[in-house]
């Protein structure tokens, strides 16, 4: 009861009739089952379909991100439609969904705000062909650095990267090494430390410290 009080489980098992709580042995757990939707757009045509969906909410949500499985292959498998090596499907950049999920932190918020217009862009481009209409949506480390240039306003995958770096550690620390934008100056000195602190409500510096390590090694 405590876990479903602390997730607002019980209020997401209520707006999602088909799924359920299933054993999981790992960290955190795991709802499986019939995933119903309708999605509307601004200026879209309403859309209603239906996923066999599996998604694991780590013990630690919303300080970390869930992660979706499709499990009756009705995505295609070709590359085209932004499901990761490992199954589980690319909903935007990692930094993007932790702000999604600090801005309304529950899981049927995190499901409305970022699993729904994906699946809404699966079902349309299925049914009519075309483009993948979630521009949010970036794929690869390619994707999630564009993503990542357009958030903090900086020009280069390096300096992405040392910001990234910089939010793992202590602000005060961060403020006497060199600025991500190419200042030359101090982090504290320049007028950029405002804007990258702003991150730190987004997510932890253990998280950032983790992202850093991944996404430096990612390819
Ligand atoms: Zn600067």
């Amino acid at each position: 009861m405590a876990v479903k009080e602390f997730y607002n489980l019980g209020q997401f098992l209520k707006d999602y009739p088909g799924m359920s709580i299933r054993p999981y042995r790992g960290d955190g757990f795991v709802i499986r089952g019939t995933f119903n939707f309708c999605g509307t757009p601004p200026n879209g045509i309403q859309i209603c379909d239906s996923y066999e969906l599996e998604i694991m909410v780590p013990t630690l949500f919303p300080k970390a991100i869930p992660t979706v499985k499709e499990l009756s292959r009705k995505i295609p498998r070709d590359g085209k439609h932004h499901v990761y090596n490992d199954e589980t499907l690319c909903l935007g950049s990692p930094l993007h969904l932790m702000k999604k999920i600090a801005e309304r932190p529950t899981l049927t918020d995190f499901v409305e705000t970022c699993l729904v217009p994906y699946l809404y862009a699966v079902t349309n481009k299925l049914q009519n062909g075309g483009d993948f209409v979630f521009s949010e949506l970036a794929h690869g480390v390619d994707g999630i650095i564009n993503d990542y240039m357009d958030m903090f306003g900086l020009k280069s995958k390096a300096s992405v990267l040392k910001a990234i770096e910089l939010l793992g550690f202590k602000r005060r620390v961060a403020n006497k090494l060199s600025c991500p934008c190419n200042c030359g100056k101090r982090l504290g000195s320049c007028v950029f430390h405002k804007k990258l602190n702003g991150f730190r409500n987004i997510a932890s510096r253990s998280w950032f410290r983790m992202h850093s390590n991944i996404i430096s090694v990612m390819k």
